[in-house]
């Protein structure tokens, strides 16, 4: 059994100071299942697109041995579209537009052979969405959930009924100080691992990421990049590197979980090198080790 992926898929439309793209593919369970295609496969996905979805984006999930049986297309209707701006600082995006469109009456069914996966990633969606493909899993062992601004304000109360059933969650950091209500990183990651996951990611952007466990705080480097081209989909591949990483080693230590953090960022960083998908769509492997060591060379170093 691969790993099951939740999320959104959509069509985005995104200014960056140096471009702009409009309908690209976007949505985070298209980010999180690219990223993690590259440790295991197949990944299985839950969504819903309408019939204006192109045929060449199913094509290219198709190549990376992403299986679709569970991404429902709804005749005549139109898929979810978000729309940001990205400020100079590339930290800094507004988010233009969120049009749910087939995702405001999607009911997740997931197929049979889904059910008994037991790593679930629940990419950024609706977290009554996300809480109704947990209770159709069979036993699920790891439970990776992400989510966003607009649902932490939007959803409040069912997040929160969400949270006690997830091994991760990951979130940015300005998430992690709007669900805490607290503006101190390490007084808030206390606050929103009292509020269920034992585990918890909070990224930085271009600042790296905080991974805290009951008994670790592991502090993972960014990776010093010249050409950042994109920053969307960062946090989402991010999540795929992660929980692709650990369901191909099958290690929940602390030393793998710090692996992990850095496999994560290493595919976040290869997104945003490109606009859209395009950075995780044509990778290897090696060039995926690679940039991991470069990563462990970054903050490695020696006691006198
Ligand atoms: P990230 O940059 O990792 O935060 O993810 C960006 C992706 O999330 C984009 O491709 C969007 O299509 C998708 N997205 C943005 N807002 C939402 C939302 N409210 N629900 C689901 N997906 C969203």
């Amino acid at each position: 059994m691969g790993i099951l992926v939740v999320g959104s898929f959509a069509l985005d439309s995104v200014q960056t100071p140096f471009d702009k793209i409009e309908d690209a593919l976007g949505g985070s369970a298209t980010y999180i299942s690219l990223a993690a295609s590259y440790f295991s496969g197949p990944i299985k996905v839950v969504g819903v697109i309408g019939d204006d979805f192109p045929k060449s984006y199913i094509e290219m999930l198709n190549n990376h041995n992403i299986d679709l049986e569970g991404l429902e297309i709804i005749p005549g209707g139109k898929t979810f579209r978000w729309s940001g701006k990205y400020h100079y600082d590339l930290n800094v995006r507004d988010t233009l537009l969120t049009e749910l469109n087939v995702f405001e009456k999607f009911d997740p069914k997931i197929p049979e052979n889904a059910r008994k996966s037991k790593f679930v990633c629940l990419g950024n969606i609706d977290p009554v969405l996300q809480s109704k493909v947990l209770e159709q899993m069979e036993n699920p062992q790891f439970i990776v959930c992400d989510t966003m601004n607009f649902w932490i304000e939007g959803k409040k109360a069912e997040l929160l009924e969400l949270l006690p059933k997830v091994n991760v969650l990951i979130i940015n950091d300005s998430e992690a100080r709007l669900l805490a209500k607290e503006p101190n990183l390490i007084k808030a990651a206390k606050k929103i691992r009292d509020l269920g996951p034992p585990i918890l990611i909070i990224k930085k952007g271009e600042h790296g990421a905080l991974l805290f466990t009951e008994d670790i705080i592991f502090s993972a480097p960014a990776f010093p990049m010249e050409n950042i081209f994109d920053p969307t989909g960062a946090g989402d591949s991010f999540a795929g590197g992660f929980i692709g990483y650990l369901f191909k080693t099958r290690d929940l230590s602390p030393d793998n979980l710090k692996r992990a953090v850095i496999y994560g960022s290493t595919m976040a960083s290869f997104c945003v090198e490109k606009f859209s998908t395009k950075g995780i769509e044509e990778l290897s492997y090696l060039q995926i080790q690679d940039r991991f060591r470069q990563f462990m060379n970054l903050s490695r170093f020696d006691e006198e």
